[in-house]
């Protein structure tokens, strides 16, 4: 495999979305990491838009999940609110005010653009090499894989848009069929996933 040529690419799309990120937060003076955050807890179902599930999505350390955290609710984008069941555990939800913003931002405008020049069977075979490239690297880091609910191993059908979850034994609707969690599975190798 050519290794830099691939590395080349994935790091200089890296930074034309980092760029465009920043100057999206420019205006409400967000860090790209902070609009990241926010994207993320806008996909993350309820076992996962927790603080934790921040620090083990993007790897950060706790403090600067922490700073990233405040900052977002300081400036009333997320809003804290404490688990039904384990009043020590808090969920982090995304305001009307964080939605909005997130409508302009995400997906990058550059990316769906260019993307658009791709045939549909380019753009899922991209979609899918690229998803199976992360999978290998967070096997090998020991990182937890975040898939979309729907593909997870766990996930059963049980009627029209009534579906359950194997590992927490709960029920789940079409919604959460759709949000990325912390406890995902992987089943053999899907195609054309959105995660
Ligand atoms: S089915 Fe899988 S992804 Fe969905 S809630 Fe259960 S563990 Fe999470």
């Amino acid at each position: 495999m050519n290794t830099p040529l691939l590395q080349e690419y994935i790091e200089r799309l890296s930074r034309l979305i980092q760029t465009e990120s920043r100057s999206n937060g420019l205006p409400h003076n967000l860090q790209p990491i902070q609009l990241n955050a926010l994207h993320f807890l806008t996909r993350a179902n309820r076992y996962s838009n927790t603080p934790q599930g921040v620090t083990e999505y993007f790897g950060f350390t706790k403090g600067t999940v922490s700073q990233t955290l405040t900052t977002l609710e300081n400036k009333g984008f997320i809003k804290k609110s404490p688990d039904k069941i384990d009043g020590r555990k808090v969920h982090l939800k995304v305001t009307r005010r964080g939605d909005t913003l997130l409508k302009k931002t995400m997906p990058s405008p550059t990316i769906n653009d260019a993307g658009k020049e791709l045939t549909k069977t380019q753009q899922n075979q991209l979609i899918d090499h690229l998803k199976q490239l992360l999978v290998e690297i967070q096997k090998k880091n020991g990182m937890r894989p975040f898939g979309v609910c729907k593909t997870c191993n766990h996930f059963q059908t049980k009627g029209k848009e009534k579906f359950f979850c194997g590992l927490t034994q709960e029920s789940l609707n079409k919604i959460d069929s759709e949000k990325l969690c912390r406890e995902y599975q992987h089943t053999n190798f899907e195609s054309n996933t959105n995660s």
